[in-house]
């Protein structure tokens, strides 16, 4: 499960758990995002500090793990790139499943050769109840083969990490949102304040 994780909360995990599950995983391990070249749009937190926030909040899961393979590189990571360095070491006999949000299915196929990624791994998706998956990502998602996406439901929760940077800086309450721990964290550490 790869994300920028700033900050992980619930809906990161139930979404991991729910997978684990569903697809019968050996695995979840989730994947920070490296740090964004300067003058990105929003000030992404530091991958060490997003690290640590990922660790602290899946430390009690045996079947959770946090990778740094994309935090510890300079610059901007591509999916498809990460997956083949994967590919071509620890995870070198394991069957890859891309966990994500349906909302994030659209904008994968614009990633970093699509065609390539989909024959990497494939994609787990995300919904909440209700949620009704459209023509138009069918139609984008068959380019690059239909047969390599799954959807799964999760519980309805509306949690964002966006949501949760605008409550901390507004000093709204974040509690029940993500784990008490990363919450001290973001505390002590003065995040997105
Ligand atoms: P931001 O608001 O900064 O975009 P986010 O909450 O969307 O943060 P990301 O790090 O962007 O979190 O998301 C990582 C992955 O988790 C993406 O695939 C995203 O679709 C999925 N995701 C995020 N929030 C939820 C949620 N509440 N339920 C299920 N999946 C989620
Ligand atoms: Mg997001």
């Amino acid at each position: 499960m790869g994300g920028t994780f700033d900050p992980i909360h619930y809906g990161h995990l139930v979404t991991a758990e729910e997978a684990f599950v569903r697809f019968g995983l050996d695995k979840v391990v989730f994947i920070p995002s490296g740090n964004p070249p300067h003058k990105a749009n929003r000030s992404v937190s530091d991958g060490s500090h997003r690290f640590i926030m990922a660790q602290m909040a899946t430390i009690t899961n045996p079947h959770f793990d946090v990778s740094r393979i994309e935090v510890d590189e300079d610059g901007p990571t591509y999916t498809v790139d990460t997956l083949k360095r994967l590919k071509a070491g620890e995870m070198r006999d394991a069957e890859l499943i891309f966990i994500t949000g349906a909302d994030a299915i659209l904008e994968i196929c614009s990633w970093k050769s699509p065609r390539e990624l989909f024959a990497l791994c494939r994609f787990a998706a995300a919904t909440r109840p209700g949620y009704v998956v459209s023509d138009e990502l069918i139609k984008s998602v068959s380019a690059f083969g239909a047969d390599r996406l799954e959807f799964f439901e999760v519980p309805a929760l509306a949690i964002s990490s966006t949501d949760i940077r605008l409550r901390v800086k507004e000093a709204r309450p974040v509690r029940y949102l993500l784990p008490d721990g990363v919450i001290s964290y973001i505390i002590k550490n003065g995040l997105y304040r």
